[in-house]
C-alpha cells in the first residue's frame, strides 16, 4: 500500500518516520521522530511505515527575530504613506493614538498566524509604547497573545520606549511581562544617555536588551560601539542585540573591522532586517541608491551571532511585509549576497538566541521543522516554497498548500495542472 505523503498531513498529525526526505545539507534519507525528538538510529528507522517524503525537504524552522506585530496591517489606516524612516516615524506619531487595544490584538494575531503558517516558530517582537493615552495597551495585547500562541510560536516581547517615556512607565512595562527592553536611541537627542538609561533599567530588572541601532546611512552613527562597551560585562546568556546596524554598510574597511571586533568581544548579536531597510533608506539617493544592508559576511566572520527579522508587515515602515521569513531569506541572497544555505541558516538562527533546543534535524534535536516541497534550499527560496508543513515536537501544527488549475480551452472545463 502506498505511504501517505506530506500533502495529506493535517494539523494534529504526529510524525513517525519520514522516508526519503532531503535535509538542509542536501542528503536524502530517512528520519524518525521519537517522543518529539529527531532520531536517525537504525532501530527507529526499521519497518516500512511512515510518510513518503520524496520531493520534500526538512529544514530548520524559521525565526523572525525583529517583528513589530503591534503595528502590523496599519498602512491603509495610516493613509498609505510612503517615504523614509523619518517619514514613517512622523506618520506613526500623527496616526498611532487612534489605534485601540482591540485593533492591536486583531492585527497582531493575524501577523502571528501569517508567521506560523510560513514556518516561523520563534519570534521576537518589539512593542511600542503607543501614542496617546494608555501607552502600554500594545504591550498588554501582545503579552496576552504570547500566552495564546504558547506551543506554536515562542514569542519574546521587547518593550520599546521612546526617550520621553518616564523610568517608572518602563518599569511597569517590565512588570507587565516584557522579556527585554528596546528603544531606538539614534532617534533621541542624546543617544549615549538614552542607551545608558536603558541599560541601567535592564540591569535593575536583570533582563536583556534589543535596541534599534544605527538605522541610518550616516557613517558617524556608531551606537553599536557604546552598546558593546556597556554590556560587555553582562553574563554570556543575557541578551544584548543590535537591530538593523545599517551604518555598518557605509564604514571604511579598517573601521568596520574594529567595530565588529568590539561587538564580538562584548557578545553582541546583530539582527538584520533587509526588507524594511531596503525600503526605508536611500530615498535621498534616487541614483546609486544604497542597499542599507550591513555587511553580513563580515559580521559572521567576526564571530558575531547574526539573525534576521521581517520587521514590518504592511505598516508605514513597509507597506509590503508579509511575516514570511522565506521572503527575508530570499532578500538575504539577492541583496545581501549570502548563499541560499547561509540565508536559511541566518533566518532560522534566532532560536539559539532564545536559548531554545537545536532544531537542525540532527539526531537528538527537537523535532521542530518546516517541510517544504523543494529539491534544494535555492529552489525553496526562489519559488517561496508555496507548500509547507510546520512541525513542532513531531506534531503538525500548521499547513499551507498551493492549488493551481486552469481551463481546458476546448471543453471549457476546469483542468488540474500537474508538473
Ligand atoms: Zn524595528
Amino acid at each position: 500500500m502506498a505511504l501517505p505523503t506530506p500533502d495529506t498531513l493535517v494539523p494534529g498529525d504526529r510524525l513517525g518516520v519520514l522516508r526519503n526526505i532531503t535535509t538542509a545539507d542536501g542528503a536524502t534519507g530517512d528520519l524518525a521522530v521519537v517522543e518529539g525528538t529527531v532520531s536517525t538510529a537504525v532501530d527507529d528507522l526499521a519497518g516500512t511505515s511512515g510518510v513518503d517524503a520524496t520531493g520534500w525537504m526538512s529544514l530548520p524552522p524559521l525565526a523572525d527575530m525583529h517583528a513589530h506585530i503591534d503595528k502590523a496591517y496599519t498602512w491603509e489606516m495610516a493613509g498609505r504613506p510612503a517615504g523614509s524612516l523619518e517619514d514613517a516615524v512622523a506618520c506613526w506619531q500623527r496616526f498611532g493614538a487612534r489605534l485601540t487595544e482591540e485593533q492591536i490584538t486583531t492585527h497582531a494575531r493575524r501577523a502571528l498566524m501569517a508567521a506560523l503558517r510560513a514556518g516561523v516558530t520563534t519570534m521576537r517582537t518589539h512593542v511600542n509604547f503607543h501614542e496617546g493615552v494608555d501607552p502600554l495597551r500594545g504591550l498588554r495585547a501582545v503579552v496576552a497573545l504570547r500566552a495564546e500562541f504558547s506551543g506554536l510560536v515562542d514569542l519574546q516581547v521587547v518593550a520599546m520606549h521612546g526617550h520621553l517615556h518616564e523610568d517608572d512607565l518602563i518599569r511597569e512595562a517590565i512588570s507587565r511581562g516584557a522579556d527585554l527592553l528596546g528603544g531606538a536611541p539614534h532617534l533621541s537627542p542624546d543617544p549615549i544617555a538614552e542607551m545608558d538609561r536603558t541599560i541601567a533599567l535592564a540591569e535593575e530588572a536583570g533582563i536583556g536588551v534589543d535596541l534599534h541601532t544605527d538605522e541610518t546611512l550616516d557613517p558617524h552613527s556608531l551606537d553599536i560601539v557604546h552598546l558593546s562597551r556597556i554590556t560587555a560585562h553582562w553574563p554570556a546568556d543575557r541578551t544584548r542585540s543590535a537591530g538593523h546596524c545599517v551604518s555598518l554598510a557605509v564604514q571604511q574597511p579598517e573601521a568596520l573591522t574594529e567595530v565588529l571586533a568590539t561587538a564580538a568581544a562584548a557578545g553582541l548579536s546583530i539582527i538584520t532586517n533587509p526588507l524594511t531597510n531596503l525600503y526605508l533608506q536611500g530615498w535621498e539617493n534616487p541614483v546609486s541608491t544604497p542597499r542599507a544592508i550591513p555587511p553580513l559576511r563580515a559580521i559572521r566572520e567576526a564571530g558575531i551571532a547574526l539573525a534576521a527579522g521581517g520587521d514590518n508587515v504592511q505598516d508605514p515602515f513597509n507597506p509590503l511585509g508579509n511575516g514570511d521569513m522565506v521572503d527575508v531569506a530570499a532578500a538575504l541572497v539577492i541583496a545581501g549576497h549570502l548563499s541560499p544555505a547561509e540565508a536559511w541558516q541566518v533566518s532560522s538562527a534566532g532560536r539559539s538566541l532564545l536559548g531554545l533546543r537545536p532544531a537542525a534535524g540532527e539526531h537528538g534535536d527537537v523535532a521542530d521543522m518546516v517541510l517544504v516541497r523543494a529539491s534544494s534550499i535555492a529552489e525553496a527560496l526562489a519559488e517561496r516554497a508555496p507548500d509547507r508543513v510546520v512541525v513542532r515536537e513531531g506534531r503538525v501544527v500548521a499547513t499551507r498548500r498551493l492549488s493551481t488549475a486552469t481551463v481546458d480551452i476546448d471543453t471549457h472545463a476546469p483542468k488540474e495542472i500537474t508538473v
